[in-house]
């Protein structure tokens, strides 16, 4: 691939709907790096840091909004969540291509200063089968599992401006229209400025 920018690839989902899974699929087939996220919440059993997120304390978290030091930031679920700006810059200029596992809110804003970036949404078949899947985790109380299914239907609502919608009730299926999805970003024009000078000799 003849000097091609880095893919930004968005995939919001509400909790539950198994977005976690389908990024790490993709990690797996495909070179693509993991933007590591700064958080304020405390790490979960097994969460590494430096590896699933920067886990910093709330001070730490707010010099860096001053210094401009993210792409984007949000407030998700009371926590201070946000992508770092320098290393996404430093992937994408490499041409390597970056996944980002963000809300809504972070989304909106990577969508008005990233002109590259593009927008997944994946969908729980229903907001039953949802339910059911956070029940099943186990890892959520019953009034985080009626915050996060509110958080839900707000973000499903809001979610048409994205350019793909994937209804991830066959993880197979949801994983095959992922990967079309993100190939067929790679092969934007945008990302090749120097293409057709280069096919044409000029
Ligand atoms: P969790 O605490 O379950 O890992 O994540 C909670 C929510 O925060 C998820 O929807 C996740 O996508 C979102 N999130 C994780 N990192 C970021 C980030 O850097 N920015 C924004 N806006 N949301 C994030």
């Amino acid at each position: 691939m003849m000097g091609r920018q880095g893919v930004p690839l968005i995939l919001c989902a509400p909790s539950g709907a198994g977005k976690s899974t389908l990024v790490k699929k993709l990690c797996e087939e495909f070179d693509l790096s993991f933007s590591i996220s700064c958080t304020t919440r405390l790490p979960r059993a097994g969460e590494k840091d430096s590896i699933h997120y920067h886990f910093i304390d709330k001070d730490t978290f707010e010099k860096k909004i001053q210094a401009n030091e993210f792409a984007e930031w949000a407030i998700v679920h009371g926590n201070y969540y946000g992508t770092p700006l320098k290393p996404l810059i430093e992937t994408l200029e490499k041409g390597k291509d970056i996944i980002f596992d963000i809300d809504i809110q972070g989304a909106a804003q990577l969508l008005l200063s990233l002109p590259t970036a593009r927008f997944v949404f994946i969908l729980p078949p229903s907001l039953e089968i949802l339910k059911n899947r956070l029940e099943l985790r186990g890892t959520d109380s019953a009034e985080v599992i009626e915050k996060r299914m509110k958080n839900a239907i707000g973000e499903i609502k809001n979610s048409h401006w994205f350019e793909a919608w994937i209804v991830n009730d066959n993880l197979e299926r949801a994983y095959d229209e992922l990967r079309s999805f993100y190939l067929s970003c790679t092969l934007a024009p945008k990302l090749r400025p120097q293409l057709i000078k280069n096919i044409l000799g000029k």
